[in-house]
């Protein structure tokens, strides 16, 4: 524990009050003009509760008294609350976080030089129940709301004293890879996620935000409409049949449909040089075998992408194993040899995982997917030059 915990509001908001945490610019505008007020004065507040952390509207220098006290009467600017912290030797800073209805999240800052990685959380559980992901086994308890979102980013850049003018930025990068699927909590992801962008907030460039996805079809044909940001896709095998059993939304939506969605995605960017990652978490005699890398080579032929493989990580409720090294560099080979840019996840130091363990104890093994995070921070990395 420690003092950051004092940053974070430990009383439930009034529910009648606008959390404004969670409001990116053009949601703003429509709060203030609702109020009758001027739309500029989005943002200033903006910039106040993003760029200098200020939570209580009698520090918003720049606004009368009068709407500061109207806006103290029908808003609050409330983070989730922070239950624990912990430091790993490596750098990495890890939180537990408490959402309202009692739920708990994780969040986990992966500093890597210039480069600092955030990875973020999008429901409590989820519902999709992969079967090799410890989140999936937890069921799905519910969305994050848009606040709690980027409340994540606002409570690390926090617990750094990163609002403080003259400092670096706390953080560079944001992958969504912590709890969830962020495709089914659409609009609350959206609007965090263009709160990252937005220059009024935190202004992290669109390739620098990335939303992770095992493959809600419907969902990533609507974001393709509505944003920008770099898209990873949980593959994970190389034909239906395998992932039907892995991935099991894959009944719903089958590879041909999701890489065209990917596709589609990708042609929609302004920007030509984008290219979805590909993850590929690698399990010991299930998909790892090298008929399983030339099939994946095979498929994945013209596919605008990037490949990470990620060595399964172990937890109690599965019966799954890691691969050994050399069948990891195996499968890397072929991919390699068939032209792919291709990296593969390593271990990290693991001291804070015990720790870890014991931050949300009744949630299920923590210490993986600890692992985990540390894991899609380094995808980033690759993936942001
Ligand atoms: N729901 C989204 C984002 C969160 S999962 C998705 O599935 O993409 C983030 C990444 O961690 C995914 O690629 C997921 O497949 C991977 N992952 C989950 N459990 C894992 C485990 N036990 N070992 C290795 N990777 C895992
Ligand atoms: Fe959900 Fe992603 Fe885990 Fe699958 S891998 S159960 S989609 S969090």
């Amino acid at each position: 524990m420690s003092a950051v915990i004092a940053t974070s509001a430990s009383n439930p908001g009034q529910a009648d009050r606008v959390n404004l945490l969670g409001l990116p610019l053009a949601a703003m505008e429509a709060f203030f003009l609702e109020l009758g007020e001027k739309k500029f004065r989005a943002q200033q507040v903006l910039k106040w509760i993003h760029h200098h952390g200020v939570t209580d509207f009698e520090q918003m220098s720049n606004l009368g008294k009068a709407l500061r006290e109207k806006l103290a009467a029908s808003a609050e600017i409330r983070p989730p609350e922070i239950v624990s912290q912990s430091d790993s030797t490596d750098g990495t800073r890890k939180w537990a976080i408490r959402v309202d209805g009692g739920g708990l999240v994780e969040t986990v800052l992966i500093p890597d030089g210039s480069r600092a990685t955030l990875c973020v959380s999008s429901q409590v559980g989820c519902s999709l129940d992969c079967s090799f992901c410890s989140t999936g086994k937890q069921g799905f308890q519910r969305d994050l709301s848009a606040a709690e979102i980027i409340g994540q980013v606002w409570l690390a850049i926090k617990s750094y004293n990163g609002f403080q003018s003259g400092k670096g930025r706390v953080v560079t990068n944001v992958v969504m890879m912590g709890m969830g699927e962020p495709l089914l909590n659409f609009d609350n992801v959206v609007a965090a996620m263009d709160l990252m962008m937005e220059d009024n907030a935190y202004g992290i460039s669109k390739r620098r935000v990335t939303l992770s996805t095992s493959g809600v079809v419907p969902a990533l044909d609507e974001l393709a409409k509505v944003s920008e940001v770099s898209l990873a896709v949980s593959l994970h095998a190389p034909n239906d049949a395998l992932r039907n059993e892995l991935v099991p939304i894959n009944r719903k939506y089958p590879i041909a449909r999701l890489l065209e969605s990917c596709r589609n995605y990708i042609d929609a960017q302004k920007d030509t040089k984008r290219v979805v990652t590909v993850e590929y978490t690698l399990i010991a005699g299930v998909n790892d075998q090298l008929e399983h890398a030339r099939e994946l080579a095979a498929l994945l032929k013209g596919f605008p992408c990037k490949i990470n493989l990620i060595p399964f990580n172990p937890f109690p409720q599965s019966d799954y194993c890691r691969p050994s090294g050399n069948a990891v560099s195996r499968f890397w080979q072929v991919l390699v040899d068939a032209g792919y840019i291709v990296t593969v996840r390593t271990t990290r130091g693991d001291d804070i995982d015990a720790a870890c363990g014991q931050l949300v104890g009744q949630v299920v093994d923590r210490t993986r997917r600890s692992q985990r995070y540390r894991d899609a921070a380094q995808q980033d990395e690759n993936r942001v030059g």
